[in-house]
Parts: structure tokens; sequence; C-alpha cells
């Protein structure tokens, strides 16, 4: 909401002089409740645009912390907050806060599932992309077509980025690209990643999201756009002709299988990170005190934080957050992975 102490006519004075937003659009940012998927790189660069436009409210999910290789893109983030190994979304509130006081931030320090979707997007007016991997943009494409919310997806890599907001009911979707993306995910784990790339991508996607909170849809982009600034070129695709008739997302009897996947115990590799996750089922929750136990048991110095306990276990270094959910570093295999796990938890 754009409330009663903020000085709203002079605060965003520029913005309103830009005609296709004007004082009617600046209102309409001022209730808008925008969910943003990921705060890395492209997340810093968008929930800060959106919080200097005058977005009433941000709800952001990611479920790492500040780490020091973050701070060349991630421009939230500060030294400190990778000493501390502070959760990314509890930094990224901090900032945005000292940025405009008045912004309503919502933090959801967690994996984000079927469940933990349908709970922060049900009520959004829109949903940003700001992830690094296929399983999370199927997911948001499912929430987005099930509740008729739009969402802008955005990835970038090395030097080079694409954008392209999906409006449920007026394009092909996400799902329905699936075969004609590469399948092999590369990241910036794997390939690196510059910062321009990033930040033109993110102003992109906030460009997109102003059309659309603005009432403005007629100027939005209804190809895929690609960029690469380092080689100079960029091209636009178009995709209508790409929709799936029988799409389970956007086809006549939609399932959105992505939102109800099994929620056993829940093992997964990380993209390109060398880290293996580990999501207890429901009810074989962990607690920090129990990660706590483990460590003296081990023996070897270890690190508690309000979020998480961090301690070496088999010269891997594993993080419990308070929530259940365990990484351990410099792991890749998943079996390993599950080994490890049972021998410190049981
Ligand atoms: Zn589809």
């Amino acid at each position: 909401m754009i409330k009663r102490g903020e000085n709203v006519e002079k605060r965003f004075s520029r913005q309103m002089l830009f005609k296709q937003i004007g004082q009617v659009g600046q209102e309409k940012l001022g209730t808008a409740h925008v969910v943003i998927i990921g705060c890395g790189a492209l997340g810093s660069a968008v929930s800060e645009t959106l919080v200097r436009a005058g977005v009433g409210k941000l709800t952001i999910a990611d479920r790492d912390y500040v780490e020091p290789s973050n701070l060349q893109r991630q421009q939230l983030f500060t030294e400190q907050d990778a000493r501390d190994g502070i959760p990314k979304v509890i930094a990224a509130e901090k900032r945005l806060k000292m940025i405009r006081e008045e912004v309503d931030i919502v933090t959801v320090l967690d994996h984000v599932d079927g469940p933990v979707m349908e709970q922060i997007a049900e009520e959004a007016d829109l949903i940003m992309d700001a992830t690094d991997n296929f399983e999370t943009r199927l997911l948001i494409n499912d929430m987005a077509w099930k509740r008729g919310i739009p969402w802008v997806y955005g990835a970038c890599v090395g030097s080079s980025g694409t954008v392209f907001p999906f409006v449920p009911g007026q394009s092909a979707c996400f799902r329905c690209l699936l075969p004609v993306l590469p399948s092999v995910n590369e990241t910036c784990d794997t390939s690196g990643i510059i910062a321009p790339a990033v930040q033109i991508t993110a102003a992109h996607q906030s460009a997109e999201a102003l059309k659309w909170l603005t009432r403005n849809e007629n100027a939005m982009r209804r190809k895929v756009f690609h960029f690469d600034v380092w080689n100079n070129t960029h091209v636009e695709a178009g995709i209508s002709r790409m929709r799936n008739e029988v799409c389970e997302t956007c086809g006549e009897t939609p399932t959105y299988p992505a939102l109800h996947r099994s929620e056993g115990t829940g093992y997964a590799v990380l993209c390109g990170r060398d880290t293996v996750q580990i999501i207890p089922s429901a009810s074989r929750s962990l607690t920090i005190a129990e990660g706590e136990k483990v460590a003296e048991r081990l023996g070897a110095p270890y690190k508690m934080t309000p979020f998480f306990v961090e301690f070496n276990a088999e010269g891997y270094r594993c993080v419990l957050f308070g929530n259940g959910r365990l990484l351990i570093h410099g792991l890749k295999d998943m079996k390993e992975g599950r080994k490890l796990y049972h021998q410190l938890f049981g």
C-alpha cells in the first residue's frame, strides 16, 4: 500500500511524469502484490527496482544464504551478510526496507514446492521468476495458469539473457516450450556470469512488471527476447505456434503436475552447485537443536545462527535450517548424500 507517511507526489514524481504510468498507474503500483521466486542476482535487482517504483507488497522466497561468491552480482548484499551467512531473504528485506521503509515485505526462507507455492502466490498480482532451474519454473508456470496470474520469465548465464512475460490465456505456456529448450541446463555455477547480463535481464523483466501492474498490457512483449551483451546481438522469437493442445498446464484439461509433486523425504542435487539438498518428510522434521546435538557429537567446531546450524561431517560442510532442510556442500552424489544424512540423523 502507499501509506500516509509516504509523500507520493514527491517520491515518485519522475515516474508519474511518464504519462503511460501517471498518477493512476502509481496508485495501482501502490496496491500491487508481487511474488518473487528466488533472491539471487535477478531477485536482488528486480526487487530493488520494484521497491523503488512503489510496489506496495513483495513476497520474496529463497532457500539460500549469502556467500562471498554472490557479491559480484547480487546487488542487495554486503560482505558482512556473507561473513555472517545471513539468509538471502533476510538480508534483502533489511536492505529493501532501508531503501523504502513503507514497503510491505513477506520473506519465505524455504525451498519452494507445490504447497509452498500455492500458499504464497494465491493472491499475487504477478509472479517474477528469479530462479535458476527448470523445475521451479514449471512450478511457477502451473501456479500462474491455475490462478490466471501472469509471470515474467528471466534467465541469464555468461553474457546473455532471455526474458518473456507469460500471460495465461494469451500465449503458449512455459511447459509448451520445453521441447525446444536446451536439455542441458547451463547455469552460472558452471558457465559463469557477468553482472551486466543480470542487470539487463532484470531491467527487461521489471519493465514487463511495470506494464502489467499499471494496466499497460498492450505494451507488453509478445515475443521471447534474447540478448548477448558481449557479442552485441539480440533476437526475438514468436512462440504462439508452439502451443501444445494437450498441454498439462494450458491445454483443455490441465492437471498442473508440478504443483502435486510427492511429499516424502526429498533428495536433490542442486544444479551446478556440488550440493545435495535433503528435505525431510513432514513426519520427520529435523530441528536446529537436533543439528546442534549432532554437531556436538561430532566434536568439531560449529556455527549457530537464528536461522541455521552449520557443522562439518565426514569433511563436508553441512547446513541445517530451522525448517529441517539440510544442505551438504561438496557432494554431488545423491546416494552419498542420503547415506550421510541417515548416518547423522538416523
Ligand atoms: Zn502449455
